[in-house]
């Protein structure tokens, strides 16, 4: 096992924007860490960097705290599970997984191949199936088949690439909750990259959130959905997501789409003097005042509101409320929307997420 250190990590493709900008990350030994964000973010090409099937233009790649940079893959002592799990067809089940064992030339006997292998598949549950054909295998099968070749070679670490994408939602479940499980009794470092906050929040120690080649947050989950730095880690992490709000402030009070409210002392101070902020709160902030203790009702943070849609998921039902926006608040919205394109973000939204758990512990915002 081994601990992986990216420092200053930068990746350009020819001349263009870097696909990678300056990202540093430490992830310890044992550790599970989850790279996500949207298409093109990088993601992917800083797994492949790890594991060597791509040059690093600068920064350094520490495996264990040796700088790794211009080791050839083998060395690395990676092992890689692709989203299209790459087994051979023409082999069987235990042959594919001892694949990388005989690539090593003489390094291990039949026996202890065969062992190795064994051990694999009790593992993860194929021992019945070592001598059939890929083909005859279902996709949650061919994906732990993938998973024994990564096993068998006592990596260092585990890199995975989306590795359940090709699977359906149900299988995705279940094959998530295995990984989970698998890494918690190898405890191999493993890093994964995902576009899935599902994926994301149920699986890592810590999650890292990119954007255009830029590390935005790198967390807990549950510090990433309970204090994102920005709003876009904000609105990435949670489903539904979080819902932003203009709010205009007026010494103790901010008038929301929805009613002027006294804000609780924190939130005053979280304001820090802005007039208009973004306020954000999770669908979850929001409670029928039908069902809400009556004596924890008022505080004037009660309002009234039409449903236009909802959608009901079983356990829950979701309701939308559409509100009319005051045009020069619009306005001011538009501005602040395009500084999230531009560079002048990080500093400016970070008042409204922390309100929203301190809205909630007041009461029914
Ligand atoms: P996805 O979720 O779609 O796989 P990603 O976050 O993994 O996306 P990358 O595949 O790492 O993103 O790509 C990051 C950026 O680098 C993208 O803009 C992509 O177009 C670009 N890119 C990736 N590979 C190459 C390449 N071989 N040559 C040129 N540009 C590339």
């Amino acid at each position: 096992m081994a601990s992986i250190t990216l420092k200053d990590i930068v990746k350009k493709y020819g001349d263009g924007f870097p696909a990678v900008n300056g990202v540093s990350i430490d992830i310890a030994d044992g550790e599970f860490v989850i790279l996500v964000g949207p298409s093109g973010c990088g993601k992917s090409t800083l797994l492949r960097m790890i594991v060597g099937l791509e040059d690093i233009t600068s920064g350094d790649l520490m495996i264990d705290g040796q700088r790794v940079n211009e080791k050839a893959p083998r060395d690395r002592d990676l092992a890689m599970v692709f989203q299209n799990y790459a087994l051979y067809p023409h082999l069987t089940v235990g042959e594919n997984i001892a694949f990388p064992l005989r690539l090593t030339k003489g390094k291990f006997t039949d026996a202890e191949i065969r062992e190795k292998v064994e051990h694999a598949a009790d593992l993860l549950e194929l021992r019945e199936h070592l001598d059939r054909k890929p083909a005859n295998l279902s996709g949650g099968q061919r994906q732990r088949v993938a998973m024994g070749r990564a096993i068998v070679r006592d990596a260092k670490a585990f890199l995975f690439d989306e590795p359940l994408s090709n699977l359906d939602a149900k299988l995705r479940g279940q094959m998530r909750t295995e990984i989970a499980r698998l890494q918690r009794r190898l405890a191999t470092t493993t890093v994964y990259v995902t576009h899935d906050q599902t994926e994301a929040m149920t699986l890592g120690d810590r999650v890292a959130v990119l954007r255009k080649g830029e590390l935005q947050q790198l967390a807990s989950p549950r510090a990433l959905y309970e204090q994102p730095v920005n709003l876009f880690v904000a609105g990435f992490i949670g489903s539904p997501p979080m819902n932003f709000l203009p709010g205009q402030v007026s010494g103790y009070s901010m008038e929301l789409p929805f009613g002027t409210f006294d804000m609780p002392e924190r939130i005053v101070s979280a304001v820090g003097g802005r007039e208009l902020v973004i306020v954000g709160l999770r669908p979850e902030h929001f409670e029928d005042a039908r069902l809400v203790d009556p004596t924890k009702k008022d505080r004037g943070r009660t309002f009234d509101a039409q449903i236009d849609v909802t959608e009901w998921l079983g356990a829950e039902l979701y309701a939308y409320v559409p509100f009319e926006m005051h045009a020069s608040v619009a306005e001011q919205l538009e501005e602040l929307d395009r500084e999230l394109d531009g560079e002048g973000l990080r500093t400016q939204f970070v008042v409204a997420l922390d309100s929203a758990s301190r809205v909630r512990d007041g009461d029914t915002t």
